[in-house]
């Protein structure tokens, strides 16, 4: 015991008394020289400057990427769409110059800038949302409205979304709280749909309440590894200020009610134009106003907290044909490169494009169908094309799309 005291060594490096110098000891007999002190300090301050890098993401305001480079972006995944990659570039431009500028501003409130996408299923809300989080770097989860609750009903908190973002942020609480959130079926929350259960919150005012706190900024207690809250999970604190909320829907039939309301508004002004009634569809969620969304049932609040609204439109034949062949992860060009890691060179031919685009359009669902189309043709061949010895060229033709015909083989 006494020989012990005499040769005290650092708990940490190891190295005897003698070779370290000055040893501070720990009440609970742990022991650390000058040298490991230094260099626990300089990993906490690593760790630090890495777990700031989420929210001092951009060093400085011109570091943060300007609105025509986050299109530019936009551009290489998401086809067409103009207006919503313009909106959505601007709105993250300021959503980041906000965060930069927070503490320099104490005249002017700078308010968030969540935003809205509406637009029909499968024409690039989600892609948007992604393709954005991935240039920024910044992490990124999504989340379905439809399966979110009230606290004390049967079904995810509200709270859950954020223990996403919090995994896909790697448990760094500094990136979670500048990452980016995407919540789907936003429409399907409304006051005035019908998914009627007795478990569930029917009305969906209150999941709009819920979201509606972290969507205007929080400090959230969250479960880190998700589910209920439990008495003995210790909870993590999350500040939501920062966090960019993209929400989604398709708002089924809105289109009636912002017809009804310009048909209203242009008739009290007794100019009521032809030219500005025969808008329609697509075109008239391009004009879609606020009160337009209450009509249609989420509560004033929420909307308040959606100041940026971009509308998606219906993807034309052209469109789903650009997106066959043109995304950097466009679906013929990863077949394609498939097909040349087994050392052959597929082609597809204009007319079987064509009848891929004609099938998927059947299923209405956009662009979404397309893989569904793609895949279904591919399957077999994929299946069997390891097996042919020597192939140099695979051709899809028409007939292979629509009834369902060998390609043709080129050894
Ligand atoms: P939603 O509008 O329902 O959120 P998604 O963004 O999930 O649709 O689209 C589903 C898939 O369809 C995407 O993963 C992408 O492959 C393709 N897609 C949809 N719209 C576009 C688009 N405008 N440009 C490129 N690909 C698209």
């Amino acid at each position: 015991m006494a020989k012990q005291q005499l040769q005290k060594n650092c708990s940490f490096c190891g190295r005897p008394q003698n070779e370290t110098g000055m040893l501070i000891a720990s009440p609970t007999g742990a022991n650390i020289c000058s040298r490991c002190i230094d260099q626990a300090q300089e990993i906490v301050n690593e760790g630090n400057e890495k777990s700031k890098s989420g929210l001092a993401l951009f060093s400085s305001l011109t570091e943060i990427p300007k609105p025509g480079e986050i299109k530019q972006h936009l551009d290489t995944y998401v086809i067409g769409q103009e207006q919503a990659k313009r909106a959505v570039s601007v709105a993250v431009y300021n959503h980041y110059k906000r965060i930069m500028v927070q503490d320099d501003v104490d005249d002017v409130d700078l308010e968030k800038s969540n935003i809205l996408l509406m637009g029909p299923t499968g024409t690039g809300k989600t892609l948007l949302a992604k393709a954005l989080a991935k240039f920024l770097d910044v992490p990124f989860a999504i989340a379905d409205a439809t399966v979110l609750t009230e606290a004390g009903y049967v079904g995810e908190d509200v709270e859950n979304i954020l223990v996403r973002l919090l995994q896909s942020a790697d448990y760094d609480i500094a990136a979670t709280e500048a990452g980016i959130i995407y919540v789907d079926e936003i429409d399907k929350i409304s006051r005035r749909s019908a998914n009627a259960s007795i478990t569930r919150d029917v009305s969906g005012e209150g999941v709009q309440q819920a979201l509606l706190k972290i969507l205007e900024g929080t400090v959230a207690q969250v479960p880190p590894k998700g589910g209920r809250k439990h008495p003995e999970q210790p909870l993590v604190s999350i500040n939501t200020q920062n966090i960019l909320f993209i929400v989604g829907g398709a708002f089924e039939g809105i289109e009636e009610i912002i017809a009804r309301r310009r048909k209203k508004t242009l008739l009290g002004f007794s100019k009521f134009d032809e030219e500005e009634s025969r808008l329609k569809g697509a075109e008239l969620l391009q004009v879609v106003e606020p009160e337009d969304l209450l009509q249609y049932g989420l509560i004033p609040e929420i909307i308040g907290r959606l100041p940026v609204i971009a509308a998606l439109e219906e993807l034309t034949r052209e469109a789903l044909r650009a997106i066959l062949l043109e995304p950097r992860n466009a679906l013929v060009k990863q077949y394609r490169k498939m097909f040349d890691l087994e050392g052959v060179e597929l082609v597809f031919e204009d007319d079987a494009l064509e009848a891929i685009i004609d099938a998927a359009q059947k299923y209405g669902t956009g662009a979404r169908a397309l893989r569904r189309s793609v895949e279904k043709v591919m399957l077999d061949i994929m299946f069997e094309v390891p097996d042919h010895k020597n192939l140099k060229k695979c051709i899809i033709s028409k007939n292979v799309v629509t009834e369902k015909a060998d390609p043709i083989f080129e050894y």
